[in-house]
């Protein structure tokens, strides 16, 4: 694959104790040493516009202001400092770049993944939250439509947790499609089926609200039932992934139970609806929180480009993912004329 990652990324310091931490970035990079076809392009930030376009800009000021003096808590587990500012910028240019790499063409062992931090998904319109500050696969999507190189992107976001940020963002846009499987009642609490667009956006948010403990046959089940589905009637030109890796089974801030193969698994599948939708196909770094899953788990999405085939044991979907997978179906999804 091609990754974007700058070092600048590594300077937005949430202090020791912290999980999202620059260690995860090198963790990453130490795993994907050595193996075949891994190449690092150091994009540039965003320009400011680009995230004035999904942010306030009361917002975008004032989180600027508090880097330049310091930083600190944003709230309670959201934490910046004085580089934080730049490193956002940062990491959204490599989400950016990104959906542009794989506009341009670059997909198969090309395929671009955006190792920025901070992570993106739970930050709002006005708000930084979640150990987010700008939601960078959201700049992304809405860069290559306002630059006219899409005029339909789809968001399919793997981390545990909801993306309530890219959510809010394009809930009321006919444009984006945001799709999101997480855990139920994980921080932070929404993501609930019924939530599925209003306005323009009506059916183009779609929530998988799993149990705790499932498993990727689950996962599997909704990409294959509900997303390849939703994603052919609404053909969008890019697919960005928002891919966290906390649903790992041995991440240790959530239940579900993703095994590495598993998220072979996964990149298999979002790779064929592309391939079935005729869309360029992008990563874009959310959570994951274990050193050692989230690496091994980056270099499983690596190895998949590069031709391994994974396989699992854990084909098996549960009674209640089961129904959690048919009430989404009744939303309708697959009825979207593109
Ligand atoms: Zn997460």
């Amino acid at each position: 694959m091609k990754f974007g990652y700058r070092e600048r990324c590594l300077e937005h310091d949430t202090g020791p104790r912290h999980p999202e931490s620059p260690d995860r970035l090198r963790a990453i990079k130490r795993a994907m040493a050595g193996r075949h076809s891994v190449e690092y392009v150091a994009a540039d930030p965003v320009e400011i516009e680009r995230v004035l376009a999904v942010h306030d800009a009361e917002y975008v000021d004032a989180f600027e202001i508090f880097c330049r003096r310091g930083g600190g808590n944003w709230d309670a587990d959201t934490v910046a400092s004085e580089e934080s500012f730049d490193a956002a910028l940062a990491s959204a240019g490599l989400a950016e770049w990104a959906a542009l790499a794989a506009l341009e063409g670059h997909e198969g062992r090309e395929t671009p993944f955006a190792l920025g931090r901070p992570p993106g998904h739970h930050a709002v319109r006005d708000e930084g939250m979640g150990f987010c500050f700008f939601n960078n696969a959201a700049v992304a999507a809405q860069s290559v439509i306002d630059r006219g190189l899409a005029d339909r992107v789809a968001i399919f976001d793997w981390d545990v947790h909801h993306g309530n940020g890219t959510q809010d963002i394009f809930y009321e846009q006919g444009d984006v499609f945001y799709a999101s499987i997480h855990e139920e009642g994980l921080y932070p609490a929404t993501g609930h089926v019924e939530e599925t667009g209003t306005g323009d956006g009506e059916g183009t948010t779609m929530n998988v609200p799993f149990p705790p403990g499932t498993t990727e046959g689950a996962f599997l089940a909704a990409l294959s039932e509900l997303l390849g589905p939703a994603l052919a009637a609404f053909d969008p030109d890019l697919l960005l992934i928002s891919a966290g890796f906390d649903a790992h089974e041995h991440d240790p801030i959530s239940r579900m139970r993703i095994s590495t193969e598993g998220y072979g698994l996964l990149t298999h599948g979002v790779r064929e609806i592309a391939d079935d939708t005729d869309a360029a196909l992008a990563f874009v770094l959310e959570g994951g929180y274990g050193l050692d899953t989230l690496s091994s788990s980056v270099g499983m999405v690596h190895e998949v480009f590069d031709g391994y085939r994974p396989v699992t044991d854990h084909e098996e979907v549960s009674v209640d993912a089961r129904e959690i997978i048919d009430t989404v179906r009744q939303q309708g999804f697959d009825g979207l004329s593109g």
